[in-house]
């Protein structure tokens, strides 16, 4: 690609510069993207994002998996810190919507572009961690588990489809 050009990032498809430096190559071809989370997204189910022999992916159809989360935080947070953390959060893809109350984030995401991992690890980077106690954790376990089942099965249909 040319210098000054610009794409769509494959995951949220927001625009982006092409000299961005956030890449990575598949198939010998070099894909650009607006984040880091989006190329983490990328890297884990390619064929969410790109088809294959003229069939769009999930991601080109239009797809959106919205899911609802509530997260528990290892301490209640004040209505100003709740502040901070939603506008951290708005800053990731896909987030729809946020409301914090006490220790408890309610969150609404698009599961093609953000799982509730990425979200605990913004989280956890702005100072906020998830709560550590054996039930939040189990619970925390099941939802990777089920949302990483959801998209390797989704990618796995699309890709099959792909080849027919
Ligand atoms: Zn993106």
């Amino acid at each position: 690609m040319k210098q000054g050009e610009t794409s769509l990032c494959p995951v949220c498809h927001m625009d982006i510069d092409n000299n961005n430096s956030i890449t990575t190559e598949y198939q010998s071809r070099i894909f650009y993207f607006c984040s880091e989370q989006c190329r983490d997204r990328f890297n884990m189910n390619v064929h969410l994002y790109i088809g294959g022999r003229g069939i769009p992916s999930p991601k080109q159809h239009g797809e959106i998996i919205l899911k609802r989360r509530t997260l528990k935080l290892e301490q209640p947070v004040t209505d100003e810190v709740a502040e901070k953390i939603k506008s951290e959060l708005h800053e990731m893809m896909g987030i729809k919507e946020i409301g914090i109350k006490g220790d408890r984030v309610n969150i609404i995401y698009d599961l093609l572009e953000a799982t509730t991992l990425q979200i605990e690890e913004k989280l956890e980077k702005i100072g906020n961690k998830v709560s550590s106690g054996l039930g939040e954790v189990l619970k925390r376990a099941f939802i990777h588990y089920v949302e990483e089942t959801a998209l390797d099965n989704l990618e796995h249909n699309s890709n099959t489809h792909s080849h027919h």
